[in-house]
């Protein structure tokens, strides 16, 4: 099974107490198989923990599995859900969470959860930029999103190990053959980075076509310079450990991508005509 063997590498700790936890996802695009993450992150302070981000729906027992092996190691309760903005492979397992940990508070945007889940209203707190859950040694900061789909995204900053959860920002698929799954970007050195940032892009950020980019790295450069991130957890990329080196190839990918016309979203499929 090919999942396996990237699931046997999670819960991966890519700073201290911050877990990286959650599936690939395979998709095919121009005849070739990318893997994407659709990945969750739990942040451990001294008193909770913090989700960020839920998963994929299909990768809840994933999640539910990693989270209960962290738990089972002493790792501070569940209190908190963050999720970076309403898409599936963001939010997807929310209720499910919210259900299976009765005292977790979801946290963020929270525009219209109130609707789909009247049950959980009084478990949802608004957060602005600037405001930080405290998690007992550490706390959890909404910051700006500079790269998103959605206009209601919040990214999220973990202060002690300067960890930024740029939801949709540093999106990059992988390849499963060369062995990519739960490497962080540093360690798969057969990535070409500018290659696959460009690619989702392409697939998954349009407006980036009608944007200059340049005008969002620089914007970038600075929150990043601002906060003094140390390490980046994309919800769809590989986890980012030396900022310097790696974030310039992935402003690369979308500074081509917009360059380029779209493709569209949907592999084309040939049609052979019988008419
Ligand atoms: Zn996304
Ligand atoms: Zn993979």
């Amino acid at each position: 099974m090919l999942d396996k063997v990237s699931t046997n590498k999670m819960p991966r700790e890519i700073a201290p107490g911050v877990f990286w936890i959650g599936d690939c996802l395979a998709q095919r695009h121009k005849g070739k198989v990318y893997h994407g993450y659709n990945a969750a992150f739990l942040v451990a302070g001294d008193d909770a923990s913090i989700l960020v981000e839920t998963g994929h729906p299909k990768d809840f027992p994933v999640i539910e599995r990693h989270l209960s092996e962290l738990f089972a190691r002493g790792v501070a309760p569940l209190k908190y859900l963050f999720v970076t903005h309403q898409e599936t492979p963001h939010c997807g397992g929310l209720g499910r969470i919210l259900k299976t940990f009765p005292d977790a508070i979801l946290v963020g945007d929270v525009s219209d959860y109130h609707l789909a889940f009247p049950q959980y209203e009084h478990r949802m707190r608004w957060m602005n930029e600037g405001d930080e859950i405290e998690l007992g040694g550490r706390t959890l900061m909404a910051v700006e999103p500079v790269i998103r789909d959605l206009r209601t995204t919040w990214w999220g900053f973990d202060t002690r190990e300067r960890v930024l959860f740029p939801g949709d920002g540093f999106a990059y698929s992988h390849y499963h053959e060369d062995g990519h799954c739960g490497l962080v970007a540093e360690e798969a050195v057969s990535l070409d980075l500018p290659d696959v940032s460009s690619t989702f892009a392409d697939l998954a950020l349009f407006w980036t076509k009608f944007a200059d980019m340049n005008v969002y790295c620089d914007r970038l450069d600075h929150l990043i310079e601002r906060l003094g991130v140390k390490t980046i957890a994309p919800t769809h990329g590989l986890p980012i450990t030396d900022v310097k080196a790696t974030v310039p190839k992935v402003q690369a990918g979308l500074k081509a991508a917009a360059l380029m016309p779209e493709t569209g979203t949907n592999e084309k499929v040939a049609v052979t005509g019988t008419a």
